[in-house]
């Protein structure tokens, strides 16, 4: 059953309702969604809903009638998260897997450790428990294996994953590992699905070598009925009759997977396909399907690897294809983000009772939000300002570390209100990230396309979505600054309203989508940059962005143009903007692919000093 409490439930009510449910012989969970309290009773079909009903502080009492009590999303609608050290797997960044099939030495374990980070892993994986088909195979390193393991956390910073083979081995693992992983054999031992639920560990459970996803989710079951809801689900690949790969990789169980259950998929093309060449078309696919990250197997010398080593990456392979999904990833709503676990870790290390805070534009579910939560994680508190000067403002006294603004789209070009602000304030540019624009037209629901009379959305909303609105030359169209603030309009406007803006938006604002995807083209992106005192990570930058000025004379220009010519460096971006009170004169916004305040670039900048009349650098990263 699900008891849906009343906005006005206090804790006594709900502690009442919980040790009722409890007397009866029940497994009680409690969920805080969207402003609303929900608390699930599982394992007693014959339960009085009358009676239940009565309870006070409960509004509503619905059967669960799916069979996934706890992993379904019946009782669960929203996406759940999984927390393993600083990282959460099922955020809306990609989580990166990655390490050797097993560890054979601290040598092999923190060599490749090193490369698995440098290259984008957020997770080291390694098994120190082997399940192999031969009893005369590698068995694993046992207990030395996972004091490598933790070896490894302690000097890279990354949370680590073993698989647990036996229930005997649960103290171990509780002492060295963050996180602990079913193997496919195992994915039906339900002794062992019954201990990781208690031992409280965040848990990967791979799909057995031959079950079906009912199966699969219903050995997740076990680990959910025993309180343990940390679990992420990972597609290893199925037998089937094919032997050109080691299995066969059911792709289509992600997006199967992904309406039935709120639990985050990673895939593991390693095992999948179990050769080299073969994992990363896989684990490209993988992502576009929409999976939460990857476990792949890297090996620093897989040619001697004591398992799996022609399955394993070389780390310089790893390395391109972490590259490949950072460019896949935002096209589903997803990043891959380099520095996602100095940032985290960053988070980690705020004073008790502090918290990161960005500034952005609109609410929850502008597209400056979501790139908010995409860039800086989830764990980020962020604030909603009404106008690009208001997060300068906010950042510039220190009311937020960071602030979010879009700079540029690759419709409508440059938002040149931001490159002004950039100019006036002193803060820097720290990183940047793209974000795919997708549109939608939304109303309260009962509203359908006919009924529409007006439209709301900011400026590049209505910009973006141009060839669509032509068709209703009828709508008049109305804006406000943020296409999330459009959007919360509607719930007191007018019959005949709608508004275009983010899927979130509408999510967040109980409307209904009228008309999917309505930007004129699909390859609409916006680049956002994020701007602070500090930067965000230490890792070394490959763009800058500058801003100055010239002499008015003939080929002033050309003669700054020419420095970064003869030092071979790309310019990605050139922009001239007006100098304010100085009528018919401009300043430069240039971008290059160079860090450069690097030292090594010093003659270069003392070049451009005397070519320029005013130099300032906006920012490395
Ligand atoms: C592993 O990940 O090391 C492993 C043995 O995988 P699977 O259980 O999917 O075969
Ligand atoms: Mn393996």
């Amino acid at each position: 059953m699900i008891l849906v409490l009343k906005k006005d439930a206090n804790d006594a009510d709900k502690s009442r309702i919980r040790s009722e449910l409890f007397a009866k012989g029940c497994v009680v969970r409690e969920m805080n969604g969207t402003g609303q309290t929900v608390i699930a009773a599982i394992g007693r079909g014959d339960l009085d809903i009358a009676e239940l009903a009565a309870l006070p502080g409960v509004a509503e009492v619905v059967p669960i009638t799916s069979k996934f009590k706890l992993v379904g999303r019946q009782w669960h609608p929203q996406d759940s998260e999984v927390t393993v050290g600083p990282i959460t797997i099922g955020g809306q960044r990609i989580a990166l897997i990655a390490g050797p099939c097993a560890i054979e030495s601290m040598d092999q374990a923190l060599t490749t450790a090193r490369e698995v980070k440098r290259y984008g892993g957020v997770l080291f994986r390694g098994g120190a428990f082997k399940p192999r088909t031969s009893p005369y195979s590698f068995q694993g390193m046992e207990e030395e294996g996972l004091k490598i393991l933790a070896q490894v956390r302690a000097e890279t910073g990354m949370p680590v994953v073993t698989e647990i083979t036996s229930v005997s081995q649960a103290d171990l693992m509780l002492r060295y590992v963050d996180m602990v992983q079913v193997g496919a054999r195992n994915m039906q031992n339900f002794e062992l699905l019954k201990c990781v639920g208690r031992m409280g560990k965040p848990v990967l459970l791979k799909r057995g070598l031959a079950s079906t996803i009912e199966e699969w989710l219903m050995s997740a079951e076990y680990i959910l009925a025993e309180g343990n809801d940390q679990v992420v689900l990972c597609e290893r690949g199925i037998r089937t009759f094919e032997p050109y790969t080691r299995n066969t990789l059911d792709l289509s169980a992600i997006p199967v997977l992904k309406n039935l259950t709120h639990l985050p998929v990673v895939v593991d093309p390693s095992h999948a396909t179990g050769i080299r060449e073969k994992v990363a078309p896989m684990a490209r696919a993988a992502i576009a399907a929409g999976a939460d990250g990857l476990m792949v197997e890297v090996h620093h010398d897989p040619d001697k690897a004591l398992s799996d080593g022609p399955q394993s990456l070389y780390p310089e392979q790893f390395g391109q294809l972490a590259r490949d999904i950072y460019v896949i990833a935002p096209v589903v709503g997803k990043q891959l983000d380099f520095d996602y676990l100095e940032k985290s870790s960053r988070y980690q290390q705020q004073p008790r009772g502090e918290q990161v805070m960005a500034a952005y534009l609109g609410e929850p579910g502008s597209f400056s939000h979501i790139a908010c939560t995409q860039y800086l994680g989830g764990e980020v508190a962020t604030a909603p300002q009404s106008s690009f000067r208001a997060i300068f403002d906010a950042v510039q006294n220190a009311e937020a570390r960071y602030g979010i603004i879009p700079l540029e789209n690759s419709l409508t070009g440059s938002i040149h209100e931001n490159y002004d602000l950039l100019l006036a304030y002193d803060l820097k540019i720290v990183g940047e990230l793209y974000l795919r624009i997708i549109h939608h037209l939304m109303a309260a629901p009962g509203t359908g396309l006919e009924d529409v009379r007006r439209v709301w959305s900011a400026e590049p909303g209505i910009q973006q979505c141009r060839q669509f609105l032509d068709r209703y030359p009828q709508w008049e169209l109305a804006t406000v600054p943020a296409t999330s603030s459009a959007v919360r309009r509607l719930r007191d406007g007018q019959k005949g309203d709608a508004a275009i803006g983010s899927r979130e938006a509408a999510v967040l604002n109980d409307m209904h989508i009228i008309a999917e995807g309505i930007e004129t083209d699909p390859r609409n992106f916006t680049r956002f940059v994020i701007v602070g005192k500090t930067p965000l990570a230490d890792r070394p930058k490959t763009k800058s962005s500058i801003v100055f000025s010239t002499a008015n004379q003939p080929g002033a220009l050309f003669e700054v143009m020419h420095i970064f010519a003869d030092h071979h460096i790309n310019l990605v971006k050139l922009e001239s903007r007006p100098i304010h009170g100085k009528p018919w004169q401009y300043m430069f916004y240039a971008d290059i692919q160079a860090d450069v305040q690097a030292p090594e670039l010093g003659a270069m900048r003392a070049t451009i000093l005397e070519r320029t009349e005013y130099f300032k650098v906006l920012g490395t990263y």
